[in-house]
């Protein structure tokens, strides 16, 4: 099952038509993807069998964030080998984690202003959660992932490193700074959930690519770590963290310009598109 928004209301998404949850389901099911995520279970088997008749066309433009209001987005730092190695540290023996404040999330399809700074990109699985819950053993933690999209933790390196220590968080949330779509995408969808393929392109040209496989902590893992800490609600967003090819570890770095777009591919999902200026 593919999952989205379009006018702020919860879709269906197949072949590029979209199926309205709440009128396809008579009301069963809501049109706010935090209320229907919260019956996740029930939706998933609903959908198997929806009626498709009222299908309708949509473009790209017209899609929201496949979970516009999360209340909590969790973001992790150095999740991948390489990429600790190019930012100049050990691999973590615990997920570093920091927040994305959550009104910095958007759509697949944007322009976004570049703040002034280091405007630089880390292209991003996310899992969004669906009926959630409170210390998730690893064993259930798949069975919490409504799906999975692509994610952009766009990041301003200056914010991002001021203070001692530095406090993430603010730095990575600017107006637009995580966008996210087209569509969620259930597990089940995937040939192997656990080594997904991506890439991203600035421009045309390739600066991240990688595996989901060569995660230092999976997606259940950090589900199992997060949740023994923090409930998860439905809706919820984790950015699983960027492997290596980022912009200030480049020599010469090299950040993102106003005119310069930046597409962000994971297979078995589809890609997001930013514009700068
Ligand atoms: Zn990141």
């Amino acid at each position: 099952m593919r999952f989205g928004t379009i006018g702020d209301r919860l879709v269906l998404i197949e072949d590029g038509r979209a199926l309205d949850v709440e009128k396809a389901s008579d009301g069963r099911f809501a049109a706010e993807v935090n209320v229907t995520l919260a019956r996740f279970g029930e939706f998933a088997a609903w959908a198997e069998s929806a009626d498709w008749s009222a299908a309708v066309p949509f473009t790209e433009a017209e899609l929201g964030a496949p979970s516009p209001r999360p209340r909590q987005v969790f973001a992790v730092a150095l999740n991948y080998r390489p990429h600790a190695a190019e930012a100049g540290f050990e691999a973590p023996e615990s997920p570093l984690l920091f927040t994305k404040f959550p009104s910095c999330v958007t759509g697949p399809v944007t322009e976004v202003t570049l703040p002034p700074g280091k405007p630089d990109w880390e292209i991003e699985v996310v899992a969004v959660i669906g009926a959630g819950g409170h210390r998730i053993a690893r064993e259930d933690a798949w069975g919490a992932v409504a799906g999975l999209t692509v994610g952009q933790d766009l990041s301003e390196r200056v914010v991002q490193a001021a203070g001692k220590p530095a406090q993430f968080s603010l730095g990575k949330s600017f107006p637009g700074f995580g966008p996210t779509g087209p569509a969620a995408v259930t597990p089940d969808e995937f040939p192997d959930r656990e080594d997904i393929g991506f890439e991203c392109t600035l421009d045309g040209e390739v600066v991240q690519y990688g595996r989901t496989s060569e995660m230092i902590f999976p997606v259940d893992d950090l589900i199992a770590r997060i949740s023994a800490v923090c409930p998860l609600l439905p809706g919820d967003l984790i950015f699983t963290g960027t492997p290596a090819g980022v912009g200030n570890r480049r020599q010469p770095p090299r950040y993102l310009q106003p005119g310069e777009v930046l597409v962000s591919r994971v297979d078995g999902i589809g890609e997001i598109r930013q514009t700068f200026v």
